[in-house]
């Protein structure tokens, strides 16, 4: 659907929705569920929270719908991944909210990548032939739980600036969090401990924050360059490359095509793992905690099969 189509439906709707009664929860919309599922864990029942992205969808390319102006324009708060991971379907959203607390640089608008670790942050010209880089840094960093702690953080940061009269209830619920969160901290690192230094194969450049964080090494990508598919030369390479180095895992994000890396891992007599990148993207994964639960002992059965540690 054509972008004005949808502001279109969104106008039309949003004049019934403004009769409806205000209610006392601070509305939050986030771009994707891993936001949208920190901003739960802190705001409890006093924040109501939507998103945008499916766990299971692509969070670069999101079909906007008119749900989401609707959502946008009630808005007291958006939270976005930011270095430019929704560069290519939020900024028109946020324009057809017609909603002057969620613009960017607004109190209602929050970027979550500014005080995390970035990895991947780009040195020198940034051209077309290098694909879909990211010039800000690699967004898929919420893929540490560290870092989704430091999210967390400014959430509960931002939700006292705009609702001061609940700044204590949701320290305590970020302190509830940030406990749950380091005790699943040291039962993935001793379940990871074993397979430090093996190295894997991704599709898209999803898990370096991730890799990084349980000790292990990518040794190349399905996909020839960000967000280019995988091409026929590219793809011998990359076979020649994991026989030679005796590389078993190729980890898929859930909205890939599955036929290229399966013929690689034919090939090479390893195994496809599709480990979901987000809340929601396996059902397994309801939250923030349960999506590393999920990823951590997803990966480490298949690396206990194909390493014999
Ligand atoms: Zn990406």
């Amino acid at each position: 659907m054509k972008i004005k189509s949808i502001v279109a439906i969104a106008l039309a709707l949003m004049s019934f929705a403004s009769v409806q009664p205000a209610s006392a929860a601070l509305k939050v919309v986030t771009t994707t569920a891993d936001l949208g599922a920190l901003a739960k864990e802190v705001g409890g029942d006093k924040v109501q929270v939507d998103s945008f992205a499916k766990g299971y969808q692509d969070p670069h390319f999101v079909e906007p719908k008119p749900s989401f102006i609707l959502l946008a324009n009630k808005a007291d708060l958006l939270i976005v991944v930011g270095r430019e991971l929704e560069i290519g379907w939020l900024p028109p959203l946020i324009t057809s909210s017609r909603n002057s607390k969620i613009q960017t640089g607004a109190a209602g608008y929050l970027d979550a990548s500014s005080n995390v670790k970035i990895l991947e942050i780009p040195t020198g010209q940034i051209t077309r032939a290098m694909g879909d880089v990211h010039p800000a840094g690699n967004p898929h960093y919420w893929l540490d739980p560290g870092n989704g702690r430091k999210i967390a953080a400014a959430i509960r940061d931002k939700f006292s600036e705009l609702s001061p009269a609940d700044k204590a209830y949701f320290a305590q619920r970020y302190s509830d969090f940030d406990k749950r969160l380091a005790d699943a901290e040291k039962k993935w690192d001793a379940t990871m401990a074993p397979y430090k230094g093996t190295k894997i194969v991704t599709y898209h450049r999803s898990w370096p924050n991730f890799v990084e964080r349980f000790g292990l090494d990518v040794i190349g990508y399905v996909e020839p360059k960000p967000g280019i598919p995988p091409s026929p030369s590219h793809t011998l390479e990359l076979i020649d490359e994991m026989k030679r180095q005796n590389v078993k895992v190729i980890l898929v994000e859930p909205y890939f095509d599955l036929k290229t890396p399966q013929s690689i891992a034919n090939q090479v007599g390893g195994k496809v793992l599709v480990l979901a990148p987000s809340v929601g993207g396996t059902k397994e994964a309801t939250d923030y905690i349960t999506l590393f639960d999920y990823d951590v002992n997803t990966l480490a059965t298949a690396l206990k099969a194909t390493t014999g540690k």
